[in-house]
């Protein structure tokens, strides 16, 4: 990072990678003058990722100087969610949050103090470095971190241990693609040109998703699952695969356990039984189904799409377990991709060096439930860094109802003035990951970078690892010298790596994937489990599933509530970051029948309710979408609707049945007409409280 006394002051192009919660995780040159970011764009560093990067990330710069940055400590003045603070410095900050542990320790117990953190910027310092030896040692609840990827990684881990999946590059050798709950045109947008490059060499393409996505539409069978039945369908194929010779009975013998079992519970699931479920053309599952039956090599984008429903776990397993029944390992080309993260060349979690303490487990998709309910002892601090709860956690009535509670003492650490920010007693200000240094871990790409500043730290923000560091000073708990600054934490990270993949990671900044880059599944790479085989019916799952492995609870909807909402990712953010930047109101997407039905038009402001909440929006209509389901965008602020309700007013806090992961798929809601208009302006509104729309002219 060039300074004011450096010749490259003028201008200079800084190479750096981005580790938001993308698969991709790019390698970006930035461009700064005089101090300031110019320019986001790609870096050949990394030839994965070479030539483009997503328009998200681009204006990332907006959120580094935008009018939402936190730039100074703030203490609250006014009531809760005003988002009113007064200007404070970080000894005054910091000061106060540990005279607020020290109390409330006293009084209720530290259990009573709740760390919340999740994606954030993501790298592998911004969490579960100074942070975690913090809040271990002063013996906080835990958290259980699970609104995302908890099923999937539960039964992949089960199933295959760390074996890497495809990589992007081997998916042009595919005979046969299908991708299963993803999106890559918004998410991990680096597969595309390489299932294009195999559909025009002739491979099938195949998507499986409630709506017809960019890449629905290019397929030669896009069949359009309801929410929460991919289970059925798999178990269908499976049956299919079993039952007409196409199992490969050899590879099931010498390489897998429990295929018998399997066999057993997909014996149910006919195609008309599975096509029923799946409110799917039973002719088009069974061309699914027979193709991927005869096609080899053939692979399968598992997305995370197909875990967000009660059934979600179970419905990843059996997908997971279709290359293993199909015999479709063993060929470049032919097998799975899902998270790569575990498959990488990582450092391991010895930097934290304390051991986990016994406390109270918090499954985050519960925080309205502990904020409102839980009361032995009742949540007394939250501390939020990484994260934006208000808007990012189910039953969001609820977790707002936690946050205005007046004995509840709330900080938040983050880069903007998010909507959990505006209901803090104390913000904090953290640097992006343009303004500090970090590991960035590809989940989907298969490689290990470093992020380093590009510019100043902005403002008065400071690093997570600098800031938990000297709070954990203030408390008297020691936190190892070498997380008190992020450069050292950098090395002191990297330090538990290999020597080998050390000092390539310094010397290029990037490290490949595992070797061979591109290995093949049962040829190079194999199972991680005990033995090396694929462990089809894990019974250490059997005892966690309500209703036993590879099984099927029915949709939880009913006469008043007959729509499936989905709130998938947008090409607008990474999650919630990025919100801020959104400056037109969010529409309920609908099928034009569905709508006609409820006599809804374009541009209508409709009300998207159910027993747990209701949102207020407008209204598109959109032939893409499945009948029966309707779509919110996912990661919208409160600002993106009328009433301050996002999506996730209408998700119950219910769990999946592996993994304790988020059934934001399970919503069902109706939807009804408030307002036959054309809103004349469509931008978006500022809240002051949860009850009144202020809107901005
Ligand atoms: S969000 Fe994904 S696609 Fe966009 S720059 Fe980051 S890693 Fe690349």
């Amino acid at each position: 990072m060039p300074k004011r006394d450096d010749p490259a002051w003028g201008r200079s192009t800084v190479e750096t990678a981005c580790p938001l919660d993308c698969p991709d995780t790019c390698s970006l040159a930035v461009t700064v003058e005089k101090g300031r970011i110019t320019k986001i764009d790609s870096s050949d560093r990394n030839t994965a990722t070479d030539g483009y990067i997503c328009n998200k990330v681009r204006r990332f710069g907006e959120r580094v100087y935008g009018q939402d940055r936190l730039l100074h400590p703030g203490t609250r003045r006014g009531a809760k969610g005003d988002a009113r603070f007064q200007q404070i410095d970080w000894e005054q900050a910091l000061d106060t949050v540990a005279r607020q542990m020290l109390e409330i320790r006293d009084r209720f117990g530290a259990e009573a103090i709740l760390p919340f953190s999740y994606g954030g910027s993501n790298g592998l310092l911004s969490q579960d470095t100074a942070d975690a030896q913090l809040f271990r040692r002063f013996g906080a609840s835990r958290l259980a971190r699970t609104v995302c990827a908890a099923p999937t990684t539960t039964v992949s881990q089960a199933l295959y241990g760390r074996m890497p999946g495809v990589t992007y590059a081997d998916y042009r050798y595919a005979r046969l693609i299908v991708i299963w709950g993803a999106n890559p045109s918004t998410s991990g947008i680096h597969l595309v040109p390489h299932i294009r490059a195999a559909v025009e060499d002739g491979a099938a393409l195949v998507v499986i998703d409630p709506r017809r996505t960019a890449l629905a539409k290019q397929a030669d069978i896009h069949l359009p699952v309801k929410p929460g039945t991919d289970v059925a369908v798999a178990l269908s194929i499976h049956r299919f695969l079993f039952e007409h010779g196409y199992a490969d009975e050899r590879f099931l013998s010498d390489q897998t356990h429990g295929a018998d079992k399997l066999r057993e519970r997909a014996t149910e699931w006919t195609t008309d039984r599975a096509a029923a479920v799946a409110e799917v053309d039973a002719d088009l599952l069974e061309r699914v189904t027979e193709l991927y039956a005869e096609t080899s090599p053939a692979v399968i984008r598992c997305g995370w799409g197909l875990e967000r429903n009660r059934n979600g776990g179970n419905a990843a397993m059996a997908v997971l377990a279709l290359p293993a029944v199909g015999g479709k390992f063993g060929k470049r080309g032919g097998g799975f991709s899902m998270s790569s993260s575990g498959a990488l060349p990582s450092p391991d979690d010895r930097w934290i060096n304390v051991p986990e303490p016994s406390t109270r487990v918090v499954n985050m998709n519960h925080l309205g439930r502990a904020l409102v309910e839980y009361d032995d002892p009742p949540v007394k601090m939250l501390f939020v860094y990484n994260c934006n709860p208000a808007t990012t956690m189910p039953d969001q009535n609820r977790v707002l109802r936690g946050l205005r509670r007046d004995d509840l003492f709330t900080v938040v650490f983050d880069q903007v003035m998010t909507d959990t920010a505006r209901w803090a007693d104390i913000v904090l200000p953290a640097t992006t990951f343009l303004e500090h240094y970090d590991l960035a871990k590809s989940y989907g790409l298969g490689n290990l970078q470093i992020v380093q500043p590009v510019i100043d730290a902005v403002g008065e923000s400071l690093p997570n690892v600098e800031v938990f560091s000297t709070l954990a000073n203030r408390l008297g708990i020691e936190v190892s010298t070498m997380l008190h600054s992020d450069p050292e934490a950098l090395m002191h990270v990297a330090g538990t790596l290999p020597d080998a993949i050390r000092t390539e990671l310094f010397g290029s900044g990037i490290v490949p994937a595992a070797t061979p880059i591109s290995p093949i599944q049962f040829v190079d790479v194999f199972p991680e489990t005990a033995d090396r085989k694929v462990n089809l019916f894990p019974d250490e799952l059997q005892r966690e599933a309500p209703a036993g492995l590879y099984s099927y609870q029915p949709d939880p909807g009913s006469d008043l509530y007959p729509l499936a909402l989905i709130s998938p990712a947008s090409d607008k953010t990474i999650t919630s970051t990025l919100g801020e930047l959104r400056t037109r109101l969010a529409n309920l997407q609908i099928h034009p029948g569905d709508a006609e039905a409820r006599d809804l038009h374009t541009d209508d402001v409709a009300r998207v309710f159910n027993a747990n909440g209701e949102v207020h929006c407008t209204v598109m209509l959109n032939p893409n979408m499945k009948r029966g389901v309707v779509g919110l965008p996912k990661g919208l602020w409160r600002k993106s609707t009328l009433n301050g309700s996002t999506a996730n007013a209408l998700v119950p806090d219910s769990v999946t049945d592996l993994g304790g992961g988020a059934c934001f798929n399970d919503a069902r809601v109706e939807v009804t007409r408030i307002v036959t208009a054309h809103l004349e302006d469509q931008s978006v509104a500022i809240w002051t409280d949860d009850s009144t729309t202020k809107r901005v002219h």
